[in-house]
C-alpha cells in the first residue's frame, strides 16, 4: 500500500514536473519569438525609412546633376558657339567638309509627309488639353507613307510604346538620336539593327496617343532634345543655319572629330 502509494506521488510529481518544463520552455520560445518578430518589425521599418530617405537622397543628387550639367552646357554653349566662333568655322570649310559633316548627322526630311501640324516646343496638347513641352515635329500625312532613317546608326528601340505607339529610336554618332513615331505595326527594323540613312524603318501610322494619322519626328542631341526644325532643310546649300540655331552643340569639335574619323578612313583605304 504503501510503496503502491509512494509510486503514485512519484508519477504524479512527474507529470507536473514535466507540465512545468513545457510551461517554461513554451513560454521561453513564445517570448523569444516575440522578440525576434520585434526586432524583425524594426528592422524592417528602419529599412524602409533608409530606402526612402536614400532616395530622396539620390532624387536631389540627381536634380543638382542635372542643373550641374545644364548650366556646364549653357556656357560651353554660349563660349564657344559664339557667331564670330562659327564664322570662323565656316570660313575654314569646304564643300566636302560640309558633305561630310551633312551625312554624319540626321539631315533631311523622315518621310514625304512634309505638313507640320505641330511644332517642336510648348503647346496645348490636343488630348491632355494642358500646356506641354512637345519634344518633336508631326507631321500629318497619309497612312501608310514610308518613314526612313535622318543618318546611319543602330535600332536602339523598335516597339510599341503606350504614348508614342510604334516607336523605332535610331543611335547615330557623335550623340545623337532620333526617334519616330505613331507608325503602323509593320516595323521593318528590329533593336540591334544597323541601319542606312534613307532606309525603310516603318509606315506613317496613327497609333499610341494620337489624334490622327501622323509622324512624331524628334532629334536627340547628348540629353536634350533639340528643334527638329533646321535639321529637315539642312544640307550643304542651306548649311549655315543650323550651325548658328543651334548652340547646344559643340561644332567645332564635332567638325574635328568628323574630319579625323573621315581623316582615318581615307588613309586606311590608301593602305
Ligand atoms: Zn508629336
Amino acid at each position: 500500500m504503501e510503496i503502491k502509494h509512494d509510486k503514485n506521488i512519484i508519477i504524479l510529481s512527474l507529470i507536473a514536473f514535466t507540465f512545468v518544463i513545457v510551461a517554461l520552455v513554451s513560454a521561453f520560445y513564445t517570448s523569444y519569438a516575440d522578440d525576434i518578430k520585434k526586432e524583425q518589425l524594426k528592422l524592417i521599418r528602419a529599412n524602409i525609412i533608409l530606402s526612402q530617405s536614400i532616395q530622396k537622397k539620390k532624387e536631389e543628387f540627381d536634380q543638382i546633376q542635372d542643373k550641374i550639367e545644364d548650366i556646364e552646357e549653357l556656357i560651353k554653349g554660349n563660349q564657344r558657339n559664339n557667331k564670330s566662333n562659327i564664322k570662323k568655322l565656316l570660313a575654314n570649310m569646304n564643300k566636302n567638309t560640309k558633305k561630310l559633316i551633312v551625312d554624319s548627322i540626321p539631315s533631311g526630311y523622315p518621310s514625304d509627309a512634309k505638313r507640320v501640324t505641330s511644332p517642336f516646343g510648348y503647346r496645348i496638347h490636343p488630348i491632355y488639353k494642358t500646356k506641354r513641352f512637345h519634344h518633336g515635329i508631326d507631321f500629318g500625312g497619309k497612312l501608310g507613307t514610308p518613314i526612313v532613317a535622318t543618318a546611319d546608326g543602330i535600332v536602339e528601340f523598335s516597339d510599341f510604346d503606350k504614348g508614342y505607339g510604334n516607336l523605332v529610336v535610331i543611335h547615330h554618332n557623335f550623340g545623337f538620336k532620333t526617334a519616330y513615331g505613331h507608325m503602323q505595326s509593320n516595323l521593318r527594323v528590329k533593336k540591334g539593327d544597323f541601319v542606312k540613312k534613307g532606309e525603310v524603318l516603318g509606315y506613317l501610322g496613327n497609333t499610341g496617343i494620337s489624334t490622327g494619322p501622323h509622324l512624331h519626328y524628334e532629334v536627340k542631341y547628348i540629353k536634350n532634345v533639340l528643334d527638329p526644325k533646321n535639321f529637315l532643310t539642312f544640307d550643304i546649300n542651306n548649311f549655315e543655319k543650323l550651325l548658328y540655331a543651334e548652340n547646344r552643340i559643340t561644332w567645332d569639335s564635332l567638325t574635328r572629330a568628323i574630319m579625323n574619323l573621315y581623316g582615318r578612313v581615307s588613309l586606311v583605304k590608301l593602305l
